[in-house]
């Protein structure tokens, strides 16, 4: 069975962060290997507070599992710290035959900061380079590719940065009749339009990125391994339900 390495924050509210990479991942038939790079406070509403854990331990650990474990594909979420996206960074570097996805979490969707301007410096210099797929929501690629706008040009500035393919998700754009999502790269650009749905929702981006390593794990090429994944993560959306007091949190089941 192939191996996705998750490195994410943990979400204690079970919405989003490590839970929903191991949930997304197994759903795949993938196995999902994990390393917690931050403990967070959370609910359904929102981020009130993140603790990075120390790099020297999130490196031990992943190494561990990458001699023991066939992994095939790497996915990065919250790092927590600009120290664990570099050291991270480096662990890359040691293993440069395996694709990586990254998926830049600075923002929770009900708005607090995951990831502080240090962060981003790191991964702008660090992490993109080293990144086959990035998966910025629209208003993180305009953070990561400052001062491009439309989703065109911040594909072409982060393309500049060595990052392979960029995905740009559309879904917090709430003011678009439909969910438009891009994948850019040196082939050319292809865009999925998917119906918005109603409500608000609590780790849709963990589950498309963590979806997406296991399909590229199972072996299916881009763009193939992004629409899986988008047409999964649509499907755990519409089976969501409002669990708790804020958003919709969604049902991650086998496929
Ligand atoms: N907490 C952790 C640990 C995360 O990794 C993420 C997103 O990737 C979030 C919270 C925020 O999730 P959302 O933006 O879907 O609310």
């Amino acid at each position: 069975m192939p191996v996705v390495l998750c490195l994410s924050g943990h979400d204690p509210s079970g919405g989003a962060g490590i839970q929903a990479d191991i949930e997304s991942v197994r759903a795949q038939g993938v196995h999902p290997a994990t390393v917690v790079t931050a403990l967070t406070v959370q609910d359904s509403r929102n981020v009130y507070a993140v603790e990075a854990l120390p790099s020297q331990g999130v490196i031990q650990a992943a190494e561990s599992l990458l001699a023991d474990l066939p992994v095939r594909v790497i996915k990065l979420g919250m790092l927590g710290s600009a120290a664990n996206a570099t050291a991270i960074a480096a662990l890359l570097a040691r293993h440069a035959t395996i694709p990586v996805v990254l998926d830049p979490v600075l923002h929770a969707s009900g708005g607090a900061e995951l990831s502080g301007q240090a962060v981003v410096d790191a991964m702008l210099q660090d992490l993109l380079p080293r990144t086959t797929v990035l998966t910025p929501n629209l208003k993180e690629a305009r953070v990561l590719a400052k001062p491009a706008q439309g989703r065109d040009e911040c594909a072409r500035a982060l393309l500049a940065r060595a990052v392979r393919h960029v995905l740009i998700t559309g879904g917090d754009e709430a003011d678009e009749a439909e969910v438009v999502n891009s994948l850019h790269g040196a082939g050319g650009v292809k865009a999925w339009r998917w119906p918005r749905l109603p409500a608000q929702y609590h780790g849709s981006g963990c589950t498309l990125a963590a979806s997406l390593a296991a399909r590229l794990a199972l072996g299916e090429a881009l763009p193939q391994a992004a629409e899986s994944a988008q047409q999964y993560t649509l499907d755990t959306l519409r089976r969501a339900s409002r669990i708790g007091h804020g958003r919709h949190f969604p049902l991650r089941i086998e496929v």
